[in-house]
């Protein structure tokens, strides 16, 4: 069966992965029309704004969006129009973890998934590759087809792959202009193979053929499952290491350092933190806890959990590592927090260690300010009310104040905590920022971003995860 030729794209969902995927796409093959389309009008107005005003922050993305919107890339609420012309769908909405009813807090609710697979079949017309871009728990295609044919005209065949991203934000664009490698899941059945053939023909416009690897779509689908675990679980044991360093005198970048220099182990993924975060990792872990549950595997259902646990308490640890080292109590103390995103390079705070740092501040009624060189203030308000969901808007306004530069943070503050690893903090001129503060003035660099020897000499106190207080 010979593979279908692409000419039209659409991509259901304009979010971090959708937009950055598809506007790749369009760039590297401009004789393809790609569509982009959100149910979320200002997100559309975000991508179509005449001075580029993205609704999400990515080095790279700009420059990629100016030089293909309006040529071949399009954005749109247009769902239906979408559908209609498009020869290849990616479904690219988000899969948060279910929030209530079975499963709560760990299933991955597949509600927009189903959403926007019964729209496809209701809509379409003619015979479509439909691609799940979405990460999912394994099987989920298998949904897919079964709506999409119980509700399919004459004429009008769907064949289902799999292609899970893997783009880091922050590195989104360089990680889908040289992907490590892109995986296209598809049933080993003629037509499977020939769908599968049309994405990789895409794919191959810029991505070398020995980094495409096609395989079964169960197997596709449990892979970005397995590769989230796998490197939130390196983040985890570095993390639990970090205490035993703490405690020992040991020193977590020698001990990372020296255990990474191991070929089989590598160097890659193994700097301590407060913990990582970010709408992937922890919900992916839990997906695939779900997933063991419901195949009766309680023990290793209890392996992928630990990772998730281990994460919660290096931040619990480390909020209370400021406690302690400020004598016990900071109520009624000012505390600067630089950085509110999950990582450095992103605006997105979904996850953000930094809101559990300060949720833990704002109890023990300390005052806080934060500054994040890209978060809006909006953004900000609205993840702090939803942390703390019992405490009136009005008691977060009074404790809490956001800031316009890390100096204005730091400004009165007995602490510094570093909760993102945005490089201004490295450049910022220290020595200001020590004469600004109250004294004795705390470092505590959750990200291991300064150099605390530096910052010592100045006459800062500084705590680093994975180094006994200096
Ligand atoms: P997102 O929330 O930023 O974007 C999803 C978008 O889909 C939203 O704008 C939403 O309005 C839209 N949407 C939902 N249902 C729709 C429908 N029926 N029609 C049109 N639009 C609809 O999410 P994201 O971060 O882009 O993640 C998308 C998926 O990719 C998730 O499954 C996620 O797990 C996975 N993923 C995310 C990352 C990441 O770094 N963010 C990396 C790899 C994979």
């Amino acid at each position: 069966m010979a593979p279908l030729k692409v000419n039209k794209i659409l991509c259901i969902g304009a979010g971090y992965v959708g937009g950055p995927t598809c506007a790749v796409i369009a760039l590297k093959c401009p004789h393809i029309t790609v569509t982009i389309v959100d149910l979320n009008q200002a997100r559309i107005d975000a991508w179509n704004s005449a001075d580029f005003a993205l609704p999400i922050y990515e080095p790279g993305l700009e420059d990629v969006v100016r030089q293909c919107r309006g040529r071949n890339l399009f954005f749109s609420t247009d769902v239906d129009k979408g559908i209609r012309e498009a020869d290849l769908i990616f479904v690219s909405v988000n899969t948060p973890t279910k929030k209530s009813g079975v499963g709560a807090g760990f299933a991955a609710d597949l509600n927009y998934v189903e959403l926007a697979t019964r729209q496809i079949a209701a809509v379409a017309t003619s015979s479509k590759i439909v691609v799940e871009k979405s990460t999912v728990p394994c099987r989920t295609a298998e949904s897919m087809r079964t709506i999409l044919e119980a509700n399919s005209k004459p004429n009008c065949r769907f064949d289902i792959l799999s292609n899970p991203e893997f783009l880091a934000e922050g590195t989104a664009i360089s990680d889908l202009f040289s992907p490590d490698r892109v995986l296209i899941g598809s049933l080993q059945t003629p037509e499977g193979k020939a769908a599968c053939a049309s994405l990789a023909g895409v794919y191959a416009n810029w991505v070398p053929e020995n980094r495409i690897l096609t395989v079964g779509l169960w197997s596709s689908e449990l892979s970005k499952l397995a590769a989230n675990a796998m490197l939130a679980q390196r983040i985890s044991s570095v993390n639990a290491l970090s205490a035993i360093c703490e405690a020992t005198g040991a020193n977590i970048d020698e001990v990372a350092h020296a255990v990474g220099y191991d070929s089989r182990v590598g160097p890659k993924f193994l700097k301590a933190s407060v913990g990582f975060g970010g709408s992937c990792f922890q919900k992916d872990i839990l997906n695939l806890v779900y997933l063991s549950e419901s195949l009766h595997l309680p023990e290793v259902a209890a392996y992928w959990r630990q990772v998730v646990e281990m994460n919660e308490y290096q931040k619990r640890r480390f909020s209370k590592r400021v406690v302690d080292t400020l004598f016990n109590t900071i109520t009624g103390k000012r505390i600067a927090v630089l950085g509110f995103a999950f990582k450095a390079d992103t605006g997105d705070t979904r996850e953000s260690a930094a809101i559990t740092l300060i949720r833990d501040f704002q109890s023990e009624r300390a005052f806080v300010n934060i500054y994040d060189p890209q978060v809006s203030e909006t953004q900000i308000w609205s993840d702090l009310a939803e942390a703390s969901p019992t405490v009136p808007a009005e008691t977060i306004k009074k404790q809490v104040k956001i800031c316009g530069s890390a100096l204005e943070a730091c400004r009165d503050a007995e602490a510094v905590v570093i909760a993102t690893e945005w490089k201004e903090f490295k450049e910022i001129d220290w020595k200001e920022v020590y004469q600004h503060m109250k004294k004795p003035a705390f470092v505590f660099d959750g990200r291991l971003l300064v150099d605390a020897a530096a910052l010592t000499a100045i006459g800062f106190k500084v705590t680093t995860i994975g180094r006994p207080s200096l």
